[in-house]
């Protein structure tokens, strides 16, 4: 029998599908992107999948590797393989991934939430691999998150816990799109910080010094993101590091409800938004251990996550490992 030395991780998103061999610390030896083609139906997204698994299978050997591991967005049933409803993919209802890349492969496969995957990766190799529990939080296009606890996630009892970017700050506040009002995700999510930014810029007076976030979209207020803000911020932009701040701080807030229940007191940050500058840590951080109950007050902590975009292929590599 070859030794097993390495497992294929799988991250489906919404644009790309990143797939990674990934040895056992956590170390990816090779990866390849390819478009995931969402807009065309399941068939093409599984066979853009199957693609990049022959790929690596004519430059690794099949017989050494442990299994795939798939980070999927979605409702995941683990037991079947099963992913429910996708947000951003087409004709997408129920499909079981397992059963469709069965056909490819006799490898054990694993599927599981891309959030809780993220978490997974953490948990194993990144931020959060000195504690035993902890929250992840991915703050990025949406707001979601993966809960470990005794190293292990908990996925709830119908596999859909986690979801703190529907955490409501005001029961009066902005619609959000599960139909709740003030979630948090309806705050900080990469589409409401770039239309409130928009909105504070156009409101300026004439005679103060102009942003320079309208500086990097040159004028353009449409091509706002997070990641401009961010670099504006880095430049010490007021306008955007004000924003960013002030996001911190709502985020922090929706923290301390989700720590007083579930018991947790170290937080690690991940997704595209992760990436602001430290300032807004510390805004999460004092307005969370501001508000949250005595007992957690001096032990919470917030952490930036360690594994950036790579996250979700190492963490569907742990799935099997
Ligand atoms: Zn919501």
């Amino acid at each position: 029998m070859p030794k097993k030395t390495f497992a294929i991780g799988i991250d489906l998103g919404g644009t790309s599908i990143k797939t990674g061999v990934v040895d056992k610390k956590g170390k990816i030896l090779d990866q390849i992107s390819v478009d995931s083609k969402a807009s065309k139906g399941p068939p093409s997204v599984i066979q853009q999948m199957i693609f990049t698994i022959q790929h690596m299978f004519g430059k690794y050997k099949e017989t050494e590797c442990m299994g795939i591991g798939i980070g999927s967005p979605g409702v995941i049933s683990v037991n079947e393989g099963l992913v429910k409803n996708p947000p951003n993919f087409a004709n997408w209802d129920e499909v079981s991934l397992s059963k469709a890349i069965r056909k490819a492969t006799d490898l054990p496969i694993f599927v599981e939430n891309d959030a809780n995957v993220a978490a997974i990766a953490e948990a194993n190799f990144g931020a959060g691999a000195e504690y035993k529990h902890f929250l992840y939080v991915i703050w990025g296009t949406g707001v979601g998150g993966g809960i470990i606890v005794d190293k292990k996630i908990y996925r709830g009892p119908y596999g859909g816990a986690g979801e703190i970017g529907h955490v409501s700050i005001d029961y009066n506040g902005p619609v959000c799109n599960c139909g709740n009002h003030g979630c948090i995700e309806a705050y900080i999510g990469q589409r409401y910080l770039s239309q409130r930014t928009k909105e504070i810029l156009k409101s300026q007076p004439k005679d103060m010094p102009p942003s320079k976030i309208i500086d990097f979209v040159d004028g353009n207020l449409d091509k706002i993101d997070p990641y401009i803000i961010s670099m504006a911020a880095e430049q010490d932009d007021r306008i955007a590091r004000e924003i960013l701040e002030e996001a911190g701080k709502l985020l922090g807030y929706a923290l301390v409800s989700v720590l007083n229940v579930i018991d947790v007191r170290v937080v690690v940050i991940g997704g595209g938004i992760s990436a602001a500058p430290h300032y807004v840590y510390k805004a999460m951080e004092s307005a969370l251990r501001s508000r949250i109950l005595k007992p957690n007050k001096a032990a919470v902590r917030i952490l930036r996550a360690q594994l950036g975009n790579s996250a979700g292929m190492i963490g569907a590599a742990s799935l099997v490992m």
